[in-house]
C-alpha cells in the first residue's frame, strides 16, 4: 500500500511484521542481503564463513578416526598404527582448533567496525534524504522501527547468524551423509528400518519447522505490537534524560505524572513479553520432548541392526555419532532457514527505508560565480502544498528581486513567510510555477551548488555541542581570524572576549564539561555569525531578532546593511517595525503576496494589510 505522494511503503511502517513476500522478492532481497553483508565488511563475513566452517568439521574429526582406532585396536594392530591415529586426531583438532580461534578473533576485531558503521548508515541516509522525506513522520516512524528491530536482533545479527547456522548445519549434514552413506547400504539393516530411520529424519525436521515457525510468530507479533508502545517511550525518555526539559519538570511537578505514565507503558510491555516468552517456552518444550524421542528410536534401530552383524565395532560407533548428528544438524538447518525466512520481511522493511528515493530533480548546470553577486531570484506564480496535506500554504506568488537588494517578507505567524524561504532554498519544490534565478529554473542547478549561494539562519537553526569556532564555521578546520571577526559583525564580540577558551570554548556541556551554557539571542548571534562565515551572496534571516533583547535587536538592525554589504538579504519578521529599513518589503497574508513596496510607499496605502500591521503593532514601539 502506498499513500499517494508517498516515497515510502507505508504498510511496511504500520504492519504487525505480517508483510507477504513473493518467491520473487525472496530472491531479490536474499541477494541484496547478501550484497549488504559483504558491503558492510568483507573480513567479517568471510572470517565467520570459514569459522561456522570449521567449527561444523571439528567434531567429525574425532568421530572417524575414533572409529578407525577401534577396527585397528580390534583387529589387532600394532602400538605405531594405533599412536599414529591418535596422533592425527589429536594433531588435526588442533590444527582446526587454532584456525578457527584465529578466525574468530579476527571477526570479533571486524564485528566492531561493521555494527558501528550499520548504525552510521542511517545517520547517512538521512542526510543524504529530500529534506521532504525528513520533515515526513512516516519516514521517522519506518526509521525507527527498523532501528529497534535492529537493537533487538533482527536484519543484520540475524542475518549473520542465520548465515552462520546455514553454513555449519549444512557442513555437518554433508560431514554426516558422507561418513554414514555405506549404512544405506548394509544388508542387515532391513528395508523398513531403513525407511523407519529416514522417517525418524523426517518428522525431527517438520517438528523443528513447526516449532521455530510458531516461536518465530509469536517474537513477530509481539514486536510488531510493540512498535508504536516502544516508539513512545523511547521519546518520553529522551525528554525526561535531556537536561533542558529537567526546570519544566520541576517547576510543573511533572515528575509523578511521568513516572506513572512510564510505567504503565513498561507493564504493558512486560506482560505482553511474558504471554511472548511463555507462547515460546511450550512450544520449545514440545521440541525437546519429540526429537529426544525421536533420537532415542533412532538410536535403537541402529544398535539393534549392528547386534545383527556385519557391521564392525568402529563403524557402529560412528553410525551412531554421525547420524545423531544429523539429526541435530537437519532440525538445527531447518530452524536456521525458518529464521531467515521471517527475517527476510523485515529485511525488505530493512531496505525499504534505505531505498527512499530522493525525487528532487537534480540538474547538472553550474552556478555562475559573480564577483559582482550579480544574481537576481524570480518567483514566478509559485503555488505550493506540503506533502500530504491539502491546502495550499502559498498561492500564486509573483516576486523579483533585484541584486543587492533588501528585501522584507513580513506578514502574520502562518502565513508562510518560512515557507517561501523553504522553496527558494530548493528544500521543497513548489507544487505549481517555478523559480529561476537569473532566469534559469533553479531546479536545472547542481543542487549543491545552487545551496552554496545561500546563507540562512532558520527559525529553528540547531547548534551542536562542538566548539564555538567550529560551530561558526561548520567544519572543523577553519580560519580562527574569520570566524571572530563574524561574530564580533554579528554582536558576539563582547562574550568571545570573556571566553578563556576564546574560539576553542565548547557549547553546551554534551562534549566537555566546561563548555558554556549560552541564551537564545547568544545562540542566534552565533547562527547569525555562521551565516556571515559562509560568506554566500543571499543572506536570508528568519526572524533573526525573536530571541534577541531589544537592545540587541536595535544592534543588528542597525549594522545589518552593513554586514549584508552588496549581498542579496533577505529579511523575514513578524515585526514590522524590524523591517523599515528595507528596499522592498513583501506582505504575506494567507499563502499570498497581498502587498508589495517600501516602508513609505505601503503605510501610505490607508486600509491596506500593511497599514493595518503596522498600527496594530505600532502601540508596542511608540
Ligand atoms: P510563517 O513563517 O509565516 O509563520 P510557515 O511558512 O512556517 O509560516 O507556515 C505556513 C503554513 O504551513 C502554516 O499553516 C503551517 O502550519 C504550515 N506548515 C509549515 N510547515 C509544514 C510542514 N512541514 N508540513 C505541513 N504543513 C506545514
Amino acid at each position: 500500500m502506498r499513500r499517494k505522494g508517498s516515497n515510502i511503503d507505508w504498510h511496511a511502517v504500520k504492519s504487525r511484521g505480517g508483510i507477504t513476500m513473493k518467491l520473487t522478492e525472496h530472491i531479490q532481497i536474499a541477494r541484496k542481503s547478501v550484497g549488504l553483508l559483504f558491503s558492510l565488511s568483507k573480513a567479517h563475513t568471510i572470517c565467520m564463513i570459514l569459522a561456522s566452517f570449521i567449527g561444523a568439521v571439528l567434531p567429525y574429526v574425532p568421530i572417524y578416526f575414533s572409529a578407525r582406532l577401534l577396527d585397528r585396536l580390534y583387529e589387532g594392530s600394532g602400538v605405531g598404527e594405533l599412536a599414529l591415529y591418535v596422533l592425527l586426531t589429536v594433531g588435526i583438532v588442533f590444527l582446526l582448533s587454532l584456525a578457527r580461534a584465529y578466525l574468530d578473533s579476527r571477526r570479533r576485531m571486524a564485528a566492531t567496525e561493521m555494527y558501528r558503521s550499520e548504525d552510521w548508515k542511517y545517520s547517512e541516509k538521512t542526510m543524504q534524504m529530500a529534506f521532504e522525506s525528513i520533515e515526513d513522520r512516516e519516514v521517522a516512524l519506518l526509521r525507527d522501527r527498523i532501528q529497534r528491530e535492529t537493537r533487538v536482533g533482527y536484519n543484520i545479527y540475524r542475518l549473520f547468524s542465520s548465515l552462520e547456522g546455514i553454513t555449519g548445519h549444512v557442513t555437518k549434514i554433508g560431514m554426516s551423509l558422507w561418513l554414514t552413506a555405506s549404512l544405506l547400504f548394509l544388508k542387515t539393516i532391513s528395508l523398513s528400518a531403513k525407511a523407519a530411520l529416514a522417517a525418524g529424519l523426517a518428522l525431527t525436521i517438520l517438528c523443528k519447522i513447526i516449532t521455530t515457525k510458531r516461536v518465530e510468530e509469536l517474537s513477530d507479533r509481539f514486536y510488531g505490537e510493540c512498535v508504536n508502545r516502544n516508539m513512545l517511550r523511547g521519546k518520553f525518555q529522551q525528554y525526561v534524560d535531556d537536561y533542558h526539559s529537567g526546570k519544566d519538570i520541576r517547576i510543573y511537578g511533572m515528575a509523578e505524572g511521568l513516572s506513572a505514565y512510564s510505567m504503565s507503558i513498561n507493564r504493558a510491555y512486560c506482560e505482553a513479553e511474558h504471554r511472548k516468552n511463555m507462547g515460546q517456552a511450550r512450544a520449545s518444550l514440545a521440541n525437546v520432548i519429540m526429537s529426544r524421542a525421536l533420537q532415542f528410536g533412532v538410536y535403537l534401530l541402529l544398535l539393534s541392526a549392528a547386534l545383527g552383524g556385519g557391521v564392525s565395532v568402529g563403524s557402529i560407533a560412528r553410525y551412531v555419532s554421525c547420524v545423531m548428528l544429523l539429526l541435530e544438524a537437519a532440525s538445527g538447518l531447518a530452524s536456521s532457514l525458518q529464521t531467515a525466512l521471517v527475517n527476510q520481511k523485515y529485511m525488505k522493511r530493512y531496505f525499504s527505508y534505505f531505498d527512499i528515493p530522493n525525487h528532487m530533480y537534480q540538474g547538472s548546470l553550474t552556478v555562475e560565480k559573480r564577483d559582482d553577486n550579480d544574481y537576481n531570484v524570480e518567483f514566478r506564480d509559485v503555488s505550493f502544498r506540503y506533502p500530504h496535506t491539502r491546502e495550499y500554504v502559498l498561492r500564486h506568488v509573483n516576486l523579483k528581486f533585484k541584486v543587492g537588494e533588501k528585501l522584507a517578507v513580513v506578514g502574520m505567524n502562518g502565513s508562510g513567510k518560512t515557507t517561501f524561504i523553504k522553496l527558494m532554498c530548493r528544500l521543497y519544490d513548489p507544487t505549481e510555477g517555478e523559480i529561476l534565478l537569473n532566469g534559469v529554473n533553479i531546479k536545472k542547478y547542481d543542487y549543491d551548488e545552487y545551496m552554496s549561494i545561500f546563507s540562512v539562519v532558520f527559525q529553528d537553526f540547531r547548534l551542536f555541542s562542538f566548539t564555538l569556532g567550529q560551530n561558526v564555521a561548520a567544519g572543523t578546520v577553519y580560519d580562527e581570524a574569520r570566524a571572530g571577526q563574524c561574530l564580533v559583525q554579528a554582536g558576539f564580540g563582547e562574550r568571545l572576549a570573556a571566553m578563556d577558551k576564546g574560539l576553542d570554548t565548547y557549547l553546551y556541556k554534551d562534549c566537555d564539561k566546561d563548555g558554556v551554557e549560552i541564551s537564545g539571542g547568544e545562540a542566534q548571534k552565533i547562527a547569525l555569525a555562521r551565516a556571515l562565515y559562509k560568506d554566500a551572496p543571499f543572506v536570508i534571516l528568519d526572524e533573526p531578532t525573536a530571541a534577541l533583547d531589544p537592545v540587541s535587536e536595535y544592534e543588528v538592525f542597525s549594522r545589518f546593511n552593513g554586514i549584508a554589504k552588496d549581498k542579496t538579504a533577505v529579511y523575514i519578521s513578524h515585526r514590522l517595525a524590524s523591517c523599515r529599513f528595507c528596499d522592498k518589503i513583501a506582505v504575506f497574508d494567507q499563502g499570498q503576496i497581498v502587498q508589495t513596496g517600501s516602508h513609505g510607499e505601503l503605510l501610505a496605502q490607508k486600509g491596506g494589510r500593511y497599514y493595518e500591521l503596522w498600527h496594530a503593532q505600532a502601540q508596542y514601539y511608540e
